[in-house]
This record gives C-alpha cells, structure tokens and sequence, in this order.
C-alpha cells in the first residue's frame, strides 16, 4: 500500500550490501571479511548497521516493536530520508505548518521539493481543514511538529487525527519534545495510521545531542524503505554504547524531568510579570515563547552578560518573540535577574 507513494527508482534500488549485512548469526572469532586492521579492538570493527541491540533496548522503553524503529544521525537524518525516499524532485510537494522547525524546508529546498507552509492560527493552534486546503494529488507529505518548534505547544490530538485520516500519503508528527509533557504519544498510534512516521531524538530530553541521535517510529514496511536508503554504517559504535548507557539510567532522565517541569512552571509566571513581557504563550515543551516589548533590544541586552536566548522575531507569527529553553535552577535566575534589571536602566 505504501509503495505507491515511493519513488519509483527507489523501489527498484538494490541496497549496498555490508559485510556486516552478508555474515550474521553463527559465532565466528576470525572476521577476515570487511578489511579492517585487526588492531585497536573494539573500535577497529564496522559496527552493527541496524543497531539490533539498540532497537531492541528502545523497544522496551518507547513500547514499540524493534521492527518499528530506525535510528539516524540526528532526527534530521530521518528528515532528509522522508524527502529521499517518497518525493519525486521538482513533481512532488509537501505541506507543513507554519512556524515550525526549520529542517523540513531546508530538506525540502535541498532536495528539490515544493514547501508550502501553512500558517497556524494566531494562538499557535492547528487547524486541519485549513491544512488540508493545501494539498493536491501531488502532496506526498505533511509535516507536523507537537509540541511545536518555536511555539511550544502540543497540537490538538483531534487535530492531527483529522489529518491522519483525511490525508492519503505520508504524516510526519515530529514529537522531539514530547518527553515534556503527559500527553498520550502518537507512536502508540502506528497500528491505527499506517502512513504514520514520528520522530524522537537523544537532543532533548536525553541529554544527548552531542552523540547524534535520532529516531523514527513507523510501520516495518516504511523502516525497511529508510534503512534500503540510509548509509550503511550511519549510526557510529561510540554513540550505540552511549545511547544504551543512557537508556539504561532512566531514574536519572526521570530527575532531571522532574526538575525541569518544575523551573518551568516557576520560570513562566515569572517572566510573564515583567513589564517588558507582553505575553508567555502556554508549553509543553522545555523551553517557551515569550512576546516582549523589544525582542532586538533586549536580546542583546542579554548576549552582553553572556545569557543567550533565540531571539525568533522575524520568524512568522512571532513578531518580538524570544525562544527561552528552561535550564538549571541557577540559569533560569541568571536570566531572570538579567531581565529584571533591563527595566530599570
Ligand atoms: N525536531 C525538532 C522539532 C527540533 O527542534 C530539533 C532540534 N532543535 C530536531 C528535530 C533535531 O533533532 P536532532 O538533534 O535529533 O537532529
């Protein structure tokens, strides 16, 4: 059902086929099959191409199948896959909301694909009729983001199941901030929406972005599709061993969430007093939107005494809006401090 949504020539492609894909199974100790020096265990060795070790740890935590999962580079490698693998450059095109993450349509400029973004509702809502106007029958791809990338808040869930069950090609739900929130994920929901892809990322919530690593959740038949695609070696041994260090701490993850919703919950109020905030827009998120009286000003104001924020306001809707990711309890006060003293000079 999937297949005609892919691109014909990546249908036919015959996949690279590793060493590691060729020999798998029975023990061996003597690996003479993919030219490495034997010196410098472990690191000298190609590392498992799908992570099988990896997936099937995730599965446990994130309550999927390992046959659901595909691990890249970042999410932006899966981002880039979704253009690779089911639009056609200069015939397809794909719709998004407005404002979003910036990688869709960096990806979609890169490989030659028509972005038509639709802008939200004033209030950073969605609506799926609007959305929907949008597509015609060479759409192949509708990007959402929940919660949203700048704007914080989780899309409706009757929202986005309307485009779910409306739309005939592929939805991505990137939920790289869903960890934020108690909402019910939509990876639970692949069963339901079989052209459902959702990503999940190490950046967030795991603490990892430096070690690179992305997910996508979807049907095996679209996970086979990705890793037909995807560079052979594309996730490297130091991130795996890292990533199953880290799935194995959850307490400490647990903490650091508890601590982070608390300093939010405390942070938010507090920014919306000041007399040069104008407005906090509600989150589910670990950082919100914050429209202020000058956002220019009073982003270099903070950038002088080393505080950086994103300063988002010439992004659409959001006209004098700084993005404040919530940080230690001691960052959050450095900022509010900061903040506090810029209406009295
Ligand atoms: N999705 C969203 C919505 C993001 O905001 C970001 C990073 N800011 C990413 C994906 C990228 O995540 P990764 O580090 O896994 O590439």
């Amino acid at each position: 059902m999937i297949d005609s949504l892919v691109r014909k020539n990546i249908l036919a492609l015959t996949p690279y086929s590793c060493a590691r894909d060729e020999f798998k199974g029975r023990a061996a100790s003597v690996f003479l099959d993919a030219n490495e020096n034997p010196y410098n265990t472990p690191l000298n060795r190609y590392p498992d191409p799908l992570q099988e070790e990896l997936k099937k740890k995730l599965a446990t935590v994130k309550g999927v199948e390992p046959d659901q999962i595909f691990f890249g580079n970042g999410s932006d490698e899966a981002i880039d896959l979704v253009y690779r693998v089911f639009c056609e450059p200069r015939v397809d095109n794909v719709v998004a909301i407005s404002p979003t993450y910036g990688m869709y349509g960096v990806c979609a400029d890169i490989n030659d694909v028509e972005y038509r973004a639709v802008p939200l509702n004033d209030d950073f809502t969605l609506d799926a009729d609007r959305l929907l106007a949008s597509v015609d029958g060479q759409t192949k791809v509708i990007w959402l983001c929940s919660p949203n990338n700048p704007t914080g808040n989780a899309l409706a869930r009757d929202q986005v199941e309307r485009v779910l069950n409306e739309f005939q090609g592929i939805v991505v739900v990137d939920e790289a901030y869903s960890d934020f929130n108690d909402l019910r994920p939509f990876r639970m929901d692949l069963y339901r929406f079989p052209r459902l892809i959702v990503l999940n990322t190490f950046s967030k919530l795991w603490a990892s972005a430096a070690i690179r690593l992305g997910m996508a959740f979807a049907s095996p038949e679209i996970i086979s599709l990705f890793n037909k695609v995807k560079y052979p070696y594309n996730v490297n041994l130091l991130t795996q061993e890292q990533a199953m260090k880290m799935l194995a701490d959850l307490p400490h993850i647990n903490l650091w969430r508890a601590t982070l919703l608390k300093e939010r919950t405390q942070l938010l109020p507090a920014i919306a007093e000041l007399p040069i905030c104008k407005a906090v827009y509600p989150t589910d998120a670990n950082f919100f939107l914050a429209r202020m009286t000058d956002a220019d000003r009073i982003y270099h104001y903070l950038v002088d005494r080393g505080i950086i924020v994103r300063n988002r306001s010439r992004v659409e809707l959001c006209g004098n809006c700084l993005r404040i990711t919530i940080g230690t309890p001691q960052e959050n006060n450095a900022l509010l401090g900061a903040l506090r003293r810029f209406g009295s000079l």
